[in-house]
């Protein structure tokens, strides 16, 4: 069984873990077993901060997958110490609003050094995973740069807007101030990453994890060639909502939703994904129970959402291999 999952960091790596415990694999670490799993992962969040580059979906995947991931937090690594983010501030270094953990740290000094020798992102990720061992192909959706930027009113009470990065419009301004438009700067130049196209058009089932559909999902999407290779592709495409009675589950999804003028509501996300019948991506959309949805051309199916541990996260993929006809393999 080939299947390929499209993912952002929290709400992807979680959902991958249940993708793994599916198909009969340990959802930690590397099984055997002829079932391939490959993860396109957003990359926009991606960011250059103090000379570093950092990855937060991709590594938010691999110390999942890995076993190495602060449950609690959800992102970073567990058991970490934060004695270079503190001798940064003591010297008044920006950012001082993005906490950069001294194991993370090593990851970051890893890649940032294999980029600056000429290694494309991809390469720089195979050569993480052979570290963290996710049983996951985690795969960059793109080498190229792409970065999501998020146009406010002057945050400094200054006139006219203003285009930040994504990252200190979501952790340093928690998504409070308005985002009039959000952008993937780089993303019309940009392509898939090795690998990424070969992976759509083996895969036996595609599903969209439940990530955030503007920033996450929405970022894959927008690499030239990805939605169409997904749209045109063999295999049925299922997303899984990221919404749950009007809300998202953890984080500030609904400003990104807002922002592109769509609701906050499953239905609502799955009219925007759209059916495949109509030049749409989906075959079928998981809703939650109680937030029976009807999205025109597209199976839909309520049922339990929520991703406590991988057990109950693999029921949800069961799920969506019945509602794409496809067996388990
Ligand atoms: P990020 O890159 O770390 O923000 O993570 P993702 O984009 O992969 O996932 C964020 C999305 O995951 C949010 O919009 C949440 O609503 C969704 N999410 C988190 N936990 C759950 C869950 O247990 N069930 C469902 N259905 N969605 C979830
Ligand atoms: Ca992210």
């Amino acid at each position: 069984m080939k299947v390929v999952v499209v993912v952002g960091g929290v709400g992807g790596a979680r959902f991958l873990l249940g993708v793994k415990a599916a198909l009969g694999l340990p959802p930690i670490g590397e099984g055997t077993g002829e079932h391939e799993i490959t993860a396109l992962v957003n990359t926009g969040d991606d960011v250059w901060m103090h000379g570093l580059r950092i990855c937060p979906d991709l590594d938010t995947c691999m110390y999942t997958l890995g076993g190495g991931i602060d449950t609690e937090r959800g992102w970073g690594q567990s058991g970490e110490t934060w004695a270079v983010s503190e001798g940064l501030k003591a010297y008044g270094a920006d950012p001082d609003w993005f906490g950069l953990g001294d194991k993370d740290i090593a990851t970051h000094l890893v890649r940032s050094r294999m980029l600056r020798a000429g290694y494309p992102l991809s390469a720089v990720t195979e050569a993480l995973c052979d570290r963290w061992r996710p049983g996951v192909r985690l795969l960059p959706m793109t080498d190229d740069r792409v970065e999501t930027h998020v146009v406010i009113d002057d945050p400094d009470g200054g006139e006219g807007r203003k285009a930040i990065h994504f990252q200190e419009w979501w952790v340093r301004y928690r998504a409070e101030l308005p985002a009039h438009r959000i952008l993937g700067v780089g993303a019309e130049e940009s392509g898939p990453a090795p690998g990424v196209l070969d992976a759509i058009a083996e895969a036996d089932l595609v599903l969209l994890a439940p990530s955030n559909p503007v920033v996450s999902v929405g970022s894959v999407l927008g690499v030239p060639g990805i939605r169409d290779a997904l749209v045109s592709g063999p295999a049925p495409v299922i997303g899984v909502s990221p919404v749950i009675g009007g809300k998202p589950v953890r984080g500030m999804a609904d400003a990104c939703l807002q922002s592109i003028g769509v609701e906050t509501t499953a239905e609502a996300v799955g009219t925007f994904f759209g059916a495949r019948t109509d030049g749409g991506l989906l075959d079928g959309w998981l809703v939650a129970e109680g937030d029976e949805a009807e999205v025109a051309g597209v199976r839909t199916r309520a049922i339990p959402l929520l991703m406590h541990d991988p057990e109950t996260t693999a029921a949800m993929v069961r799920a969506a291999f019945e509602l794409a006809e496809v067996g388990l393999g």
